[in-house]
């Protein structure tokens, strides 16, 4: 009964009995005395048996899982703690759905330690203020997306996802370091121009880095204009973009792409030129960075400025959707059909390496549709700037064919950061590797 009697799975050997009691005094604690404990799994660091349950009776047990040698030891044992700290501080405070939270975060722990031992590749799309209802999957009826459809067709669909922050640097903040970006007094969308996010924090970057991961960079950073700040500074071995929030989807010699502009492209750290539509550009950027055949796992963050402000499309694209009568609309169309395509292209380029597999694919945006581009975030109320649902709940998926099946459908609610305080996914789930 959910009203009166919570399951807390974990029990077993001397660790997890010790953090199943503290589970219980902090249930104690808070007025809830009627935890009963079950041990759904027992583990070690090394291994763990999974139970099966019905009310509370074992009713047979699943199987033993031994955890890939990557996991093992400290890091897991951590995982666990942490796992306990979320069910004891959390759990009862929330309804009903929080136990399927949980109930999500250990099929996500079992299915991490059941199949080959090599970490998962991590590939992040992140779309720049894209509307809630602005994709197929998400039923537009004028915007097309066959490849983010086609994604959303493969991945977890999180219907009720959200960003920490609704604007781009501290929602990006949040998503690079896991962390409530306000703790470290990243709340305003454009830090001074000498300032940028707080140097003591650790990015996901740096966590993969030190795992022996290749990191990529390619699109907007929009974390801190200053060579401090910069993203080869914070983890990242490669950067393809710009330090800025926005800027032409052209090359702009005379304007953007001065050398003194902050909104220039450079690769690792040199000015470059580019040729055509940048949005294309980052995608070719990314199967750039995906075509080397290194060794090593690797972290790709494709964030894209699209569909962010100025309104610029090809004119091939913009023919695409001539039936659409309003110009903006028209043209923010046809730059979500450009980030599509780039899209397409690198799941097909992670397809023909044969990676696809074991690569983890993210895909949402960094905060809700915004007034100026013609986006539209219905049935939601509100926009990109506010915190209204249309503000920072996005569409949200999430991809891993060798762990997760296929077209799930995830309807409660969960957070893009990993602070042990909500359920919480992709820093999550890197930060656990
Ligand atoms: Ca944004």
């Amino acid at each position: 009964s959910i009203e009166g009697t919570y399951i807390i799975s974990l029990a077993g050997n001397e660790v997890s009995q010790k953090l199943t009691q503290q589970c219980l005094e902090s249930c104690q604690k808070v007025g809830q005395p009627n935890v009963q404990v079950f041990p759904a799994f027992d583990a070690t660091d090394s291994k763990i048996k999974v139970q099966n349950h019905d009310l509370g009776k074992p009713i047979g047990e699943l199987g033993t899982i031994k955890v890939p040698e990557f996991l093992q030891g400290q890091a897991f044992l951590n995982f666990l703690r942490k796992l306990a700290s979320f069910i004891s501080n959390d759990y009862l405070d929330r309804e009903a759905t929080m136990k399927h939270a949980i109930v999500c975060l250990l099929i996500f722990l079992c299915f991490s330690c059941t199949v080959s031992a090599k970490p998962p590749n991590i590939l992040i799309f992140l779309a720049d203020d894209l509307g809630w209802a602005d994709l197929g999957f998400q039923g537009s009826p004028d915007i097309r997306t066959p490849n983010i459809d086609r994604l959303a067709a493969r991945s977890i669909r999180f219907t009720d996802g959200h960003v920490t922050a609704s604007v781009c640097s501290p929602s990006r903040a949040g998503l690079l370091t896991g962390r409530y970006q306000q703790r470290f007094g990243h709340e305003a969308n454009t830090p001074p121009p000498d300032q940028g996010m707080d140097l003591n924090q650790q990015t996901m970057a740096d966590a993969l880095k030190n795992r022996g991961y290749r990191t990529g960079l390619v699109g907007k950073w929009h974390l801190g204009n200053a060579d401090r700040f910069y993203p080869t500074e914070r983890g990242f071995d490669s950067f393809y973009g710009l330090r800025e929030g926005s800027r032409s989807y052209f090359f702009s010699p005379r304007r953007e792409d001065k050398p003194s502009s902050t909104k220039r492209i450079e690769k690792n750290g040199a000015t470059v030129a580019f040729d055509g539509y940048l949005t294309d550009v980052f995608g070719q950027q990314a199967i750039e960075f995906l075509e080397d055949d290194s060794e090593e796992p690797f972290f790709l963050y494709l964030s894209f400025t699209a569909p962010h402000g100025p309104m610029h499309a090809t004119e091939e694209d913009l023919e695409r959707f001539k039936n659409i009568t309003d110009k903006k609309r028209r043209t923010y169309a046809a730059m979500i059909w450009a980030m599509d395509r780039a899209i397409g292209n690198v799941l097909d380029s992670l397809d023909k390496s044969g990676r696809t597999d074991n690569t983890i694919v993210w895909f949402l945006s960094d905060n809700g549709g915004a007034t100026g581009n013609g986006s539209i975030n219905l049935p939601l109320a509100g926009h990109k700037g506010i915190k209204f649902e249309g503000g920072i709940r996005v569409p949200f998926l999430m991809s891993w064919p060798e762990r997760f099946p296929a077209g799930e459908v995830y309807d409660l609610s969960l957070i893009h950061i990993s602070e042990p305080t909500r359920p919480r996914l992709i820093s999550y789930a890197v930060f656990c590797l």
